[in-house]
């Protein structure tokens, strides 16, 4: 139970999170320590969550919005163990009740935990004035999860290892998307357990590899192009688990789209448009397909995890 302390209400700190699109997911080898090595090209757009930090006494996460009631509360949610972990390196009392706001679909392949684990690490060293260098934060969110220090940096990078060695990458314009949300999700484990049996059984093609014409379409701004290089080596396993996601990516080309993609472990499918009319009269179209649970109209790059407040 977290006891609002009676002096310092006044001590509070938002912070807005995007969520992340993989442009191009290219899943490599299992590795020793379970895990694959990725080549990966995140992009953050501006659907987003807000983790509110208030001065307390304890720690107690409260959820609301998108998906927050399917959510433990108690120290499995990924936001509580990354204030608790910040705590420690920092050595304070982990004294914080966060709010938060969910609007990235949860088990959707966007990422929506680790962008929750993100922003706390940057409401908390605020609210704590840990000091914390941006460096430090990127190094606690590698050993909170293999997608949280993305968030953090935004815009559109390049992700090595297990997604967490960063390299920021240079775009031009704007790219305006349309996500179809479903209405169950996919366990990111289910997906890569998935693919490792697809590609056992010689039924999903080898490691997509370097992504070097999609990072050469991106530096141009030519969404066509880019369109054409999206790539998504867990996207055979996604659609494996969940069959009638073919037919949202179907519908997405049919109403329009340059080019469609299934979110990173899925379900979420992202539509790529030519510009924010063209997405904006997609994700209306789409809507009135029986094909997806509701639509959202995207634009990125972002900037990550900031406070607003
Ligand atoms: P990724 O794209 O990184 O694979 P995802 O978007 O598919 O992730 P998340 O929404 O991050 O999936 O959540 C995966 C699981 O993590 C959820 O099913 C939930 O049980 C657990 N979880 C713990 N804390 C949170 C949180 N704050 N928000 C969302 N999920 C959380």
């Amino acid at each position: 139970m977290v006891r609002m302390p009676s002096v310092d209400s006044a001590h509070t700190v938002r912070v807005r999170v995007p969520a992340k699109i993989n442009l191009h997911l290219s899943v490599g080898a299992l590795r020793g320590d379970g895990f694959h090595e990725l080549m990966t090209v995140f992009q953050a757009v501006d659907l987003a969550d807000e983790v509110t930090a208030r001065a307390a006494l304890g720690l107690a996460v409260r959820m609301t919005g998108e998906g927050a009631a399917t959510l433990p509360s108690g120290s499995e949610n990924i936001a509580w163990r990354a204030a608790s972990r910040l705590a420690e390196d920092a050595a304070v009392a982990p004294d914080v009740l966060l709010e938060i706001s969910k609007a990235i679909p949860v088990a959707g392949g966007m990422a929506g935990g680790s962008a929750d684990a993100a922003a706390t690490l940057l409401a908390c060293a605020t609210l704590w004035r840990t000091r914390s260098t941006k460096a430090e934060l990127l190094d606690l969110a590698g050993l909170l999860g293999s997608d949280v220090a993305f968030p953090l940096l935004g815009g559109t990078a390049l992700g090595t290892g297990r997604g967490e060695v960063l390299t920021p990458v240079l775009t031009t314009g704007e790219f305006h998307w349309v996500l179809a949300l479903a209405a169950f999700g996919i366990s990111a484990g289910d997906a890569y357990r998935e693919l490792d049996r697809l590609r056992a059984a010689g039924n999903a093609p080898e490691p997509a590899g370097k992504p070097e014409v999609l990072l050469d379409a991106l530096r141009a701004g030519d969404a066509q192009r880019v369109g054409a290089a999206l790539t998504n080596d867990l996207q055979p396993a996604a659609l494996a688990l969940a069959p009638a996601l073919r037919r949202t990516l179907a519908a997405g080309l049919d109403l329009g789209a340059i080019a469609g993609i299934v979110c990173g472990s899925g379900p979420t499918c992202a539509f790529l448009c030519a510009d924010a009319r063209a997405a904006n009269r997609l994700a209306a179209s789409l809507a009135a397909e029986d094909v997806c649970r509701t639509t959202r109209v995207a634009t990125g790059p972002v900037p990550g995890a900031r406070v607003v407040a």
